[in-house]
């Protein structure tokens, strides 16, 4: 062996994988609500949180989750991260703004882009609200909203986040 020999540290290796998914009753009955430009969640029986996309259960009590909870499609910032490093094959440029949303409705959150903002001057407790793609392309996919936007709401506080009724915040 050469003493020439040169040390390999990065090689590219690319790794493609298509499948299909099988959303499975409770996903099924979410994706089908979302291509009517409506988000549900599920309510746990026992501790009444409210989960989104729901899973068919909850995941605290180990129970079903059957009864279907139909959510505002305003939203709290639960956190986020500013995304400076561009992603490959990724048709957003940074940087932009992914965050944990509570719909108004529901315990949890969900990720979704937030847009049509000042990057810098999202926090969290912000109110915001979605923006859906026109009608004629909503299919049985989260992306029917393109993103969300900061709305003209007063802050949620950090204790009620994930609390809110459907109806949303009073301030
Ligand atoms: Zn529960």
């Amino acid at each position: 062996m050469s003493n020439e020999q040169e040390v390999i540290t990065v090689i590219n290796a690319p790794v493609y994988l298509k499948y299909n998914f099988t959303a499975g009753a409770a996903p099924s009955r979410f994706l089908t609500q979302i291509k009517k430009g409506v988000l549900t969640g599920q309510r746990c029986p026992k501790c009444a949180g409210v989960y989104v996309p729901p899973r068919g259960s909850c995941a605290a009590c180990g129970v079903p989750t059957e009864d279907e909870v139909v959510l505002s499609d305003k939203a709290t910032v639960q956190s986020f991260t500013i995304v400076s490093i561009p992603i490959p094959n990724n048709p957003i440029q940074p940087p932009f703004v992914i965050a944990n949303l509570v719909p108004d409705g529901a315990s949890v959150s969900f990720i979704h882009l937030l847009s049509e903002c000042v990057n810098e001057d999202i926090h969290i407790g912000q109110r915001v609200q979605a923006v859906w793609k026109p009608k004629a392309e909503w299919d049985y996919a989260m992306d029917n909203i393109r993103y969300f936007k900061p709305i003209d709401e007063p802050d949620v506080p950090v204790a009620k986040i994930g609390k809110l009724p459907v109806t949303g915040w009073e301030g």
